[in-house]
């Protein structure tokens, strides 16, 4: 069955080559026109991915719907915005979104970056399917984790980046390191993009975010894992 990607995005012929594309790559396309819309097809359809513009008319816009989605689900959320947008872009990752692109784009960009993130969505499999560290498991088949056996729920950005930091406690990494282990690309390397994530992930997994005690920033470097 071919994976659904929903795109919510006003601009018809926008849509129009997207939809085109996705379809030619093996993926079934529903459309959306309003965040509302998009909020109910998205009950409806249960697609794989949603592209979701930022600029929506209506009453909702795309950081609404962003916000909406993350409450009710971990489905992965790509941001389209234009180059004016960076505050909003910013908080689009804060809300929880997997990735944006950045208006005008290529739709064989749009094409490769569904693939990227899916791609991670479904790992292949591996080896080791738990990796454990301090208090914390993540099972790498079920995209799941416990912190002291709590279960915490994560995007699948903060879930790559925490196994990336679980499997080497103590080393350190640079943000741009961090950007090629998770994306596999460094594409847009914005640094920000990597501290909004690390930023959400402590909110998710440390006791007391502000000063947590996985995850340490390493001043003029970057982050580190600690595994005691
Ligand atoms: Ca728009």
């Amino acid at each position: 069955m071919a994976k659904t990607i929903l795109i919510i995005e006003d601009e018809a012929k926008i849509v129009r080559t997207i939809r085109l594309y996705l379809e030619q790559g093996g993926y079934a396309v529903v459309w959306a026109e309003d965040g509302t819309q998009g909020l109910a097809s998205f009950h409806h359809e249960k697609p794989t991915l949603v592209l979701l513009d930022l600029n929506l008319p209506g009453q909702l816009d795309g950081l609404d719907v962003c916000r909406t989605l993350r409450r009710e689900s971990n489905v992965p959320v790509i941001m389209l915005t234009a180059r004016t947008e960076e505050t909003d872009r910013l908080i689009g990752l804060e809300l929880g979104a997997d990735d944006y692109i950045t208006k005008p784009f290529s739709p064989r960009e749009v094409v490769a970056r569904v693939r990227a993130v899916l791609r991670r969505v479904e790992l292949p499999e591996v080896s080791h399917q738990i990796v454990e560290a301090a208090d914390i498991r993540a099972d790498l088949q079920r995209h799941t984790v416990t912190v002291a056996g709590v279960p915490v729920t994560l995007t699948v950005n903060e879930f790559d980046l925490l196994v990336v930091f679980m499997r080497s406690p103590g080393q350190v990494y640079s943000r741009a390191q961090l950007l090629e282990l998770t994306q596999g690309t460094t594409y847009e390397g914005y640094e920000r993009t990597i501290d909004q994530h690390v930023k959400n992930l402590r909110q998710k997994i440390e006791p007391a975010p502000p000063e947590p005690r996985y995850i340490l920033t390493v001043r003029g470097v970057g982050y580190k894992f600690t595994g005691e």
